[in-house]
């Protein structure tokens, strides 16, 4: 295939069902145990289960008194307090007829059937010679109200039941995560290893920051970008730099790529004019697909598969579910296609990989707060945010190298092809903030 025949153009939804599904035999077998202290942002390689009852016995939510509600049959009845129970110490069997002192956390006493708040009661002072020495006063006290049974009660097991699954495999760690882990008395976990993603962008424009940026040049922002997104994502980052415009180096930084990483991602040099090499680079090196995919901003899009070389860096036992091969994704240059494609595109084939369902977030449908006269032909993601009335604002410039409209946005609008927006239309919207931590 030469220059410019038109191409047709793949519907998204058919671009992401092709990734998933060149995804799914690379999914990374290797597993790590880690603690739980440390595993935020892994993937359970297998589920969690509770050795254990949470709480592990009947306890109080409450400060204030533990008794039997039978003895407190209307407001008012006093009663001896005959223990108390502090959070951490058990204590006795109630006696007849009293109330034990209990604080937040503590088991309740057997024989009660109900906690009474403090603020419900009133302690009374004994009258005095009532007690010795080695019975210390612990007083009286007045219930007002009349208790229910079982209130202020937190059941045994209520939270988490011995046996069960508290979280499954394939669920990312949030902070929640780790807590009911923790709670369940997990200290360590099994993860999926880190997918290893190597990055490179082609550009013989590209400068890094702290250069000079001489007449043509520009200061190579995807690298940046790309390496958040995906370290963001859970990946261990390899950096390959910038790669010049030439079929050689581009094969060359591919080889390299492959031999250490589980997927390597490109930014540029993927559409068809005559300095973009990465499509006949990847050829050379192994399969790829070149899509124009029907979706604004991106559009041109790689996918394939690198082979490694016999002996390469760390071999197949190190890398990859599919011995022998790198996958490749090959994102457009445009930095806000760049940045999108990632997060649409790439992210769903990080999930694979690391044994997830490749779906990413749920559309909100939200109230767009502009107007979108002119849409275009192909499936569009704008930039927008929400106002204070939880309503879309529009970034003004939705052009694809404007970088500014992807750091003022917390989300995309996934507009259908060819659709008009008025203002107070119900759109689609994608948080940013799930996309990329999802
Ligand atoms: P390409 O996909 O290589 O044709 O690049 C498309 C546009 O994105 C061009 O204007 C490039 O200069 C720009 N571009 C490509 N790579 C980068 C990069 N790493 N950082 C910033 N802009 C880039
Ligand atoms: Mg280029």
């Amino acid at each position: 295939m030469t220059t410019s025949a038109p191409r047709p153009l793949l519907p998204l939804e058919e671009a992401l069902a092709r990734l998933a599904a060149g995804s799914a035999p690379h999914r990374i077998t290797a597993t790590e145990q880690v603690s739980t202290f440390d595993a935020l942002g892994r993937v359970l390689a297998a589920d969690v289960t509770s050795l254990l009852d949470v709480p592990p016995a009947d306890n109080t939510a409450m400060d204030g008194y533990a008794l039997r509600t039978a003895d407190v049959p209307a407001p008012g009845a006093e009663l001896p307090v005959s223990q108390r129970i502090p959070a951490g110490v058990v204590g006795r069997p109630l006696a007849p007829g009293s109330a034990a002192r209990i604080f937040t956390g503590a088991q309740v006493p057997p024989g009660a059937d109900a906690v009474v708040m403090q603020e419900q009661c009133e302690a009374l002072a004994e009258p005095a010679g009532t007690h010795s020495a080695d019975a210390p006063a612990l007083g009286r006290v007045r219930v007002n109200v009349k208790p229910a049974v079982g209130q202020w009660i937190r059941r045994r097991g209520e939270d988490v039941r011995q046996g069960a699954v508290v979280l499954a495999r394939g669920r990312r760690l949030d902070a929640a995560a780790l807590g009911l882990a923790a709670s369940v008395g997990a200290a360590s976990l099994t993860v999926v290893r880190r997918p290893r993603v190597a990055l490179f962008s082609t550009g013989d424009e590209l400068r890094m920051p702290g250069e000079p940026l001489p007449p043509g040049a520009i200061y190579n922002s995807n690298r940046f970008t790309l390496r958040g997104l995906a370290q963001a994502a859970g990946c261990e980052v390899l950096d390959f730099g910038i790669v010049p415009d030439r079929l050689d180096a581009t094969r060359a930084a591919l080889r390299r790529a492959a031999a250490e990483c589980d997927l390597i991602v490109t930014s540029g040099g993927v559409s068809v004019g005559e300095e973009d090499h990465l499509k006949a680079a990847a050829a050379a090196e192994g399969q790829v697909e070149q899509w124009q995919v029907a979706m604004k901003p991106g559009k041109p899009l790689a996918f394939g598969t690198i082979r490694r070389g016999p002996g390469d860096g760390r071999g197949a036992a190190g890398v990859g579910g599919a011995a022998g091969q790198a996958l490749l994704v090959g994102l457009p240059g445009n930095p806000v296609s760049s940045f999108v494609t990632f997060v649409l595109c790439v992210a769903p084939v990080l999930r694979v990989l690391q044994g997830r369902p490749p779906a990413g977030p749920r559309p909100l449908v939200l109230t767009a707060a502009f107007d979108w006269p002119r849409p275009d032909r192909r499936r569009e993601f704008l930039r927008v945010r929400r106002n204070e009335d939880g309503a879309l604002e529009l970034f003004a410039n939705q052009s694809s190298g404007v970088l500014t409209s992807a750091v003022w946005a917390d989300g995309l609008v996934d507009n259908p092809a060819g659709q008009a927006i008025a203002r107070g239309d119900a759109v689609r919207y994608l948080p940013l903030a799930e996309l990329i931590g999802g």
